[in-house]
């Protein structure tokens, strides 16, 4: 049988290809007395399915009689004529494709078609006179997100789980302890310092998701960073060790910049928080501001024990840390950077690391400024 390529426009606006090639069937059976629509102004039906961004391959008993231009990017070039089962070759596709009653079944996973890696969702339709089609969903990137959800999910809890631990040793201890001050006092202040921990941890989990939640609304205050960067600088010599004495200001009088003043003082603190933490004690911690061209690039430049370069592009992935003792013992999560990162995202700015082992490191942000 052969196939009507031609098909009313109007059809076209159909939301799922399946549908609108029953719809090509259903224009066929056209009520007695309606006008036929001329000719010349119905697309044919390879140019639209070439539309298509997806795979999709007509199939008639298990020969295929067209294949889309997506499905050829996949599959390869000698698709017409070729059976079915040869061009998906998969198990589970097979048992669907090779029975030829079965038409529209669930959907079936197909991983490996077109790369190793790639998977997709494949739908079968019947869509009459034994013909069926055949579309294929890409969902290599929905299941890497879902893969880096359950990572995240299994690396806060496992990140939870040992101060946790520790609390309840503690207190177990304590109870068979009797009355002992000297024990219990060193005891408290340790599960005092586990209990933080887990409040930083939680702390910086809720900023993640609310910075994540606002990803894609666009900030639009107009944020002087020299003033923030003033008021960060008070807060963290007032506070701490005595290392926000160490910081040195390099502030050239700068334009506003579009930002969430909120968010780009999470930003500061992370950052020199971080210069602080991993720089040498003693050592100075530079924080420079600077215009360049219709951008402000903010920079703290720390001389500390520097980053060796395999890190560095990992370093803005939740929990990544080039020594997790070091970084535990200094009290930080493993959220900081991957929290400056999505901020900077929302500000569309940009974000760079640049360092040099046992010289240190300066970490950079260049955010728009305010039209
Ligand atoms: P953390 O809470 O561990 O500091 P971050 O996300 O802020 O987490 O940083 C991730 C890792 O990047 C840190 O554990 C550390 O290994 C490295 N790092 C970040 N900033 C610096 C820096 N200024 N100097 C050296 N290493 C750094």
């Amino acid at each position: 049988m052969r196939i009507d390529k031609r098909w009313p426009a109007a059809l076209l606006a159909g939301a799922s290809v399946a549908a609108g090639v029953v719809a090509l069937g259903l224009s066929v059976r056209r009520a007695p007395g309606d006008a036929e629509p001329p000719v010349d102004d119905e697309p044919a039906l390879g140019d639209v399915l070439d539309a298509v961004a997806e795979p999709v391959l007509l199939v008639e008993g298990s020969a295929i009689t067209l294949a889309n231009r997506a499905a050829i990017t996949v599959m390869g070039t000698q698709l017409v004529g070729q059976d079915v089962l040869a061009a998906i070759p998969h198990p589970e596709a097979a048992e669907r494709l090779s029975d030829l009653d079965m038409g529209d079944g669930g959907p079936i996973e197909l991983i490996g078609l077109g790369g190793a890696k790639q998977r997709w969702q494949m739908r079968v339709n019947a869509v009459g006179g034994g013909r069926r089609l055949i579309h294929l969903i890409d969902q290599t990137e929905s299941h890497a997100a879902e893969r880096m959800r359950t990572d995240f999910v299994a690396n806060a809890s496992h990140e939870l789980r040992t101060p946790l631990a520790a609390v309840r040793g503690f207190i177990e201890t304590l109870e068979e302890a009797g009355d002992d001050a000297e024990m219990r006092g060193r005891f408290l202040s340790i599960m005092g310092a586990e209990a933080l921990r887990m409040q930083r941890l939680v702390e910086d989990l809720i900023s993640l998701s609310r910075i994540e939640a606002e990803k894609y609304r666009l900030p639009s205050d107009a944020v002087d960073l020299g003033a923030l960067v003033d008021e960060v600088h008070a807060e963290l010599v007032a506070t701490g060790d005595g290392r926000g004495r160490d910081i040195v200001l390099a502030l050239a009088a700068v334009p506003e910049v579009t930002g969430d003043r909120a968010q780009l003082s999470q930003v500061v603190h992370n950052l020199v928080g971080n210069a602080m933490k991993y720089g040498r004690p003693g050592t100075p911690v530079k924080i420079a501001l600077v215009r360049e061209g219709d951008e402000v690039r903010l920079a703290i430049v720390d001389r500390g024990e520097g980053i060796p370069a395999k890190h560095i592009p990992r370093l803005t992935q939740r929990f990544y840390r080039v020594n997790k003792g070091r970084s535990r013992s200094l009290g930080g999560t493993g959220l900081g950077l991957a929290i400056v990162k999505h901020i900077v995202e929302r500000h569309r700015g940009r974000l760079s690391i640049a360092s040099q082992v046992g010289v240190g490191t300066t970490v950079a942000v260049t955010l728009p400024m305010q039209p």
